[in-house]
């Protein structure tokens, strides 16, 4: 018997290896590459499920996909249970689970909690890479929470930035996200939103809002905003006027107009479905980025679930080069 990845059985990757594995320059590079796919059509999503189960106050369902470039088929499940917080478990919980595209067996079991804040940052990051100007000095912040952290890490890595300003709904959350930029070197002062916006040539809003923290006359020309928090119906993080004197763009067209920022301006008629331009077709270069200076853009990433499965494949390959996964059979 041959001593192939196949004749071990099944992978299982955990959090901690996840974390040892798996960089931010892999994490961009497979999100990028997915965008990419889902642009040309070989790589797609399936219809998410996401469900009140009635029980816990929790939210649960699956993303899933399949992308024919990466060899990628798999799903994404879990979903947010507010009351983990006091049992010390992270709120967000997600596992991803691999399947072998040629044969349908099960591959790898990756822990997704990790992964979701490292695809979600690269997200971000990938949308600087292409559409912010290339001289963005001052990075605005709009959310202090758990994802806020990756985002900001992410992000330095695009532009130089030479400041950090940044706004929460609660004050006292400013402080960990203030310690990370203190450790990147980075001046960083707590501004109200007007004046972040005032300040910031790129803004990422990464915050469980339900009504806009950024009003369209506050914005300057040349900026580029990254939403990064309305992933639900009824969340919203910008103005929806916004919308209409900016140029859009996001990782999936279906997900940005019904769950994404896009929702109310669609909705209300502001824009059109055709306004938005999914970033894979920049990436790939068959429809254009930023075209001036003076331009805004926006990139609402809704966060789709073959980012997951790029970034668990990665790690898990990773993993299993470095003899860091377990093996098991069903
Ligand atoms: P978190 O609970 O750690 O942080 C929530 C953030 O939102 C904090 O900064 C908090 O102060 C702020 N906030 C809460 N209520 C607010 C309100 N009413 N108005 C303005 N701000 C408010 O959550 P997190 O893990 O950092 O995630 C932040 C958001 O990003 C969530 O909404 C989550 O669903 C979303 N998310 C999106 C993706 C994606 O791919 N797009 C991926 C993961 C998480």
């Amino acid at each position: 018997m041959s001593d192939s990845k196949q004749d071990k059985g099944v992978s299982v990757v955990s959090e901690t290896v996840c974390q040892e594995v798996m960089g931010r320059s892999d994490a961009f590079t497979a999100v990028e590459n997915v965008f990419s796919a889902m642009a040309k059509d070989t790589a797609y999503n399936f219809p998410v499920i996401r469900e009140a189960i009635g029980h816990a106050d929790a939210l649960y369902g699956f993303k899933s996909g399949f992308d024919r470039d990466g060899m990628v088929l798999g799903l994404k499940s879990g979903g947010y249970w507010p009351g983990n917080i006091e049992k010390g478990l992270t709120n967000h919980q997600s596992t991803v689970i691999l399947f072998d595209p040629d044969t349908g067996k099960l591959k790898s079991l990756v822990g997704g909690n990790y992964l979701t804040a490292v695809r979600t940052a690269a997200s971000s990051a990938v949308s600087i890479a292409h559409l912010a100007r290339k001289d963005a000095k001052v990075l605005g912040m709009v959310g202090a929470g758990h994802q806020s952290t990756f985002q900001l890490r992410a992000a330095v890595e695009q532009r130089d930035f030479e400041k950090v300003v940044c706004w929460n709904f609660h004050p006292e959350h400013i402080p960990n996200l203030e310690a990370v930029a203190k450790e990147l070197g980075l001046p960083f002062e707590s501004v109200t939103r007007e004046e972040l916006c005032a300040q910031a040539d790129v803004i990422i809003t990464i915050t469980s809002a339900f009504e806009a923290l950024i009003e369209k006359d506050w914005v300057k020309p040349g900026t580029h905003i990254a939403c990064m928090g309305t992933d639900t119906k009824g969340k919203q993080e910008v103005d929806a006027k916004l919308l209409t004197v900016a140029k859009v763009f996001t990782d999936e067209l279906a997900q940005s107009i019904t769950i994404g920022e896009t929702q109310h301006a669609v909705a209300q008629g502001l824009i059109k479905e055709s306004d938005i331009t999914p970033i894979g077709e920049v990436i790939n270069g068959t429809k254009p980025g930023r075209t001036s200076a003076e331009e805004i853009t926006v990139f609402d990433g809704t966060g789709v679930g073959l980012q997951d499965l790029a970034v668990a494949s990665v790690a898990a390959d990773l993993a299993e080069a470095k003899g860091l996964a377990t093996y098991f059979n069903l």
